[in-house]
């Protein structure tokens, strides 16, 4: 007795019909002349031959179909890095912007790849020189130290934000990761609690300003913070991002750092290039951003 089971439609075997109980597989999803249901017993090495037959054409329709699929996913990956790597660049420079490096660079790297395949990663020139010049000093400073950038700009025109960012507008922009400590080993890390660096705020403790409860009634304030799962595993480095902000702070070009007051407080910066910004701003105890 033969006893057909069709698969579900969503099944990616729905082109079998399982037969119960001596029938292995039946193949019915092309009429072939070698799938004719074998209805005896004793016919079984003919069926075995039709299923045979019928593997063939469609394991190899499926292998050119899987080869056609991945040759598209290639070929539009392939473009996709050629026109951010080799493209972009030199129209960007005609807009006065450079890309961040995409790897380690002057002890300067993204903290998130994405950053930079997403064209994230643009600056004026002089801003990237100031980037380096601060990660050159971090890294003499604390060997094996490296500044993670955020967001940065897009490679053109502008007045175009760089959404979250209304100000990333302009190529004079820069978003900077906070330093770590891994709370194991107790040694400085260059990794951060959150994977795009955002959303792993310190907030303000008691006796401290506390801008983010004043700014409440704007959502975009904290609107990262709160949800975005966070690495238990490392601590914030009080000291080298205080140096670290010291450093852009000395730097010439820089004119304005927006950081929170309780940050600005508890890492007793004094310097008036750092400003208050709006509430209609993201908070900035996640992150410094530093401009031109
Ligand atoms: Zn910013």
């Amino acid at each position: 007795m033969v006893t057909p089971v069709t698969l579900s439609q969503y099944s990616p075997y729905r082109h079998l019909t399982v037969t119960l109980p001596f029938e292995i597989f039946h193949f019915y999803s092309r009429p072939h002349s070698g799938c004719i249901p074998n209805r005896s017993h004793s016919g079984w090495r003919r069926h075995l031959s039709g299923i045979l037959d019928n593997l063939s054409p469609d394991s190899k329709t499926d292998h050119k179909r899987y080869w056609r699929i991945a040759t598209r996913y290639a070929l539009f990956i392939g473009l996709y890095l050629i026109t951010i790597l080799i493209i972009m660049p030199p129209i960007a420079k005609k807009y006065g912007r450079v890309p961040l490096p995409f790897i380690e660079t002057n002890h300067v790297r993204p903290l998130s790849i994405w950053t930079a395949l997403l064209n994230r990663n643009y600056v004026r020139p002089e801003l990237r020189a100031i980037t380096y010049t601060a990660g050159d000093e971090m890294n003499r400073k604390y060997p094996g130290t490296v500044i993670n950038y955020m967001d940065a700009n897009f490679p053109f025109r502008d007045g175009f934000p760089l959404l979250p960012h209304i100000s990333h507008n302009d190529g004079r922009k820069l978003d900077v990761a906070f330093h770590y400590i891994d709370k194991a080993t107790g040694k400085h890390s260059n990794g951060n609690p959150s994977p795009i660096g955002y959303g792993g705020s310190e907030p303000p403790r008691k006796g401290e300003p506390d801008r983010p409860s004043l700014c409440i009634s704007n959502w975009q304030y904290s609107y990262m913070y709160g949800w975005m799962p966070l690495s238990d595993k490392l601590a914030f480095d009080q000291s080298r991002t205080q140096d670290m902000i010291n450093v852009f702070i000395k730097q010439k070009g820089i004119k304005t750092i927006y950081l929170e007051p309780h940050l600005k407080k508890r890492l007793h910066l004094t310097s008036k290039k750092i400003r208050l910004h709006a509430c209609y701003s993201v908070r900035h105890d996640d992150h410094v951003h530093v401009q031109l």
